[in-house]
């Protein structure tokens, strides 16, 4: 596990995770940004998944992304922590992963699921993102190259804390 500072749509791994809404018809943030990236063909793909629930993912193509895949995944809406909100976004990072490892992939890359306009705060975000993932590693004893993928320097400070 390792976190940067990039736009994830630059990233040329083997999958990209997308912060989608539960319609997977875009949105904005990062997913407006993959969307504008993979081209219109991602969209048409999303028609056919029929959306998704929260805390679930689903796989597509990448398109003219330089990842080969997007796992889109439904964050929750940040209600103060109390609404299941911690299990939920747990869930994101295990049903990617899940999802992931069903379709080979190698190397994947996150955004900070739920922490931009969904309100999650950061630091608890991350300590949720950090637990999840290295639980999976472990439990599914393999390989996989993770990548955090923050979009500012105070996150990518955030995340780095958290994997010390
Ligand atoms: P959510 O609705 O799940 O909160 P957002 O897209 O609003 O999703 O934000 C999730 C995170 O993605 C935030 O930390 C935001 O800064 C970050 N983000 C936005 N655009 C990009 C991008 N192109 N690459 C990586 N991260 C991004």
């Amino acid at each position: 596990m390792k976190a940067i500072t990039a736009d994830i749509t630059t990233l040329k791994v083997d999958a990209i995770v997308n912060a989608a809404n539960t319609t997977l018809l875009g949105g904005g943030g990062v997913d407006g940004a993959i969307h504008r990236a993979a081209g219109p063909a991602l969209l048409e793909e999303c028609r056919g998944l029929g959306g998704c629930a929260v805390g679930d993912a689903k796989i597509t193509r990448g398109y003219k992304l330089p990842a080969k895949h997007v796992i889109h995944t439904v964050g929750p809406v940040w209600r103060g922590g109390h609404s299941g909100e911690p299990e939920m976004l747990a869930g994101c990072y295990r049903r990617s992963l899940e999802v992931a490892l069903e379709h080979g992939v190698k190397s994947i890359a996150f955004p900070a699921i739920s922490t931009g306009v969904y309100g999650y705060p950061i630091e608890e975000a991350t300590r949720i993102a950090v637990a999840t993932v290295r639980e999976f590693l472990k439990q599914n004893e393999m390989q996989m190259d993770v990548v955090f993928c923050c979009f500012s320097e105070r996150d990518l400070a955030v995340y780095s804390k958290e994997l010390s």
